[in-house]
């Protein structure tokens, strides 16, 4: 099958670097309202990728932000693309969501239905004061009103198409790909 790279290990680390400088700008994040921002990521590849935003943004703000995960898979509305791993647990910093700006972080936005469940599976751990959005890729192909705050790249797909994601965390090595489904 057609391989095509979107994203090289280089420009994954500097999509993530302009991201998490782009986090600390519109979450206005310095030392005045560092309690107030938490990033969590969607399993398996969005709780990697928190991490390695949150690295970057202390790198760049000198603010530690808690990270976490948050597991969605008992909230999907559709099972269309099981998940092909086990259930992962929810792993909330110990601060919790309670007013808190919480940025969700995952690697591929599609038509929005696992936002939408992470955003239920929010609300039955507390009541943030807004909720953000960050992905690596948004493929389009919504079928929810649901945008992100954070885009890493912009990639007009066929629905045909899959969006491999690498991260060295799970995958061994970085990078992007586009292929024919
Ligand atoms: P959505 O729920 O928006 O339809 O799809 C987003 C979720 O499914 C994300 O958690 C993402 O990991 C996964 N996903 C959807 N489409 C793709 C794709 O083309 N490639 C990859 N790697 N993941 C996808
Ligand atoms: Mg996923």
């Amino acid at each position: 099958a057609e391989r095509r790279e979107l994203l090289s290990a280089g420009d994954v680390a500097r999509t993530v670097a302009r991201m998490a400088h782009q986090v600390i700008e519109k979450t206005a994040l310095d030392a005045a309202n560092r309690a107030s921002v938490v990033l969590l990521g969607i399993p398996s590849r969005g709780a990697p990728l928190a991490v390695r935003l949150a690295e970057k943004i202390a790198e760049f703000s000198d603010v530690t932000v808690p990270v976490g995960a948050l597991d969605i898979t008992l909230y999907r509305d559709d099972l269309r693309r099981k998940p092909a791993r086990p259930l992962e647990h929810t792993q909330l910093p110990e601060c919790g969501v309670d007013d808190r700006l919480i940025v969700l972080v995952d690697d591929v936005l599609f038509s929005g239905r696992t936002v939408r469940a992470a955003l239920d599976a929010l609300r039955d751990h507390g009541r943030p004061r807004a909720v953000q959005l960050a992905v690596l890729v948004d493929r389009g192909h919504r079928e929810l009103p649901i945008r992100a705050d954070y885009v890493g790249k912009n990639v007009p797909t066929a629905r045909s198409e899959d969006i491999s994601v690498h991260l060295s965390e799970v995958d061994g090595h970085d990078g992007v790909f586009l292929s024919q489904g």
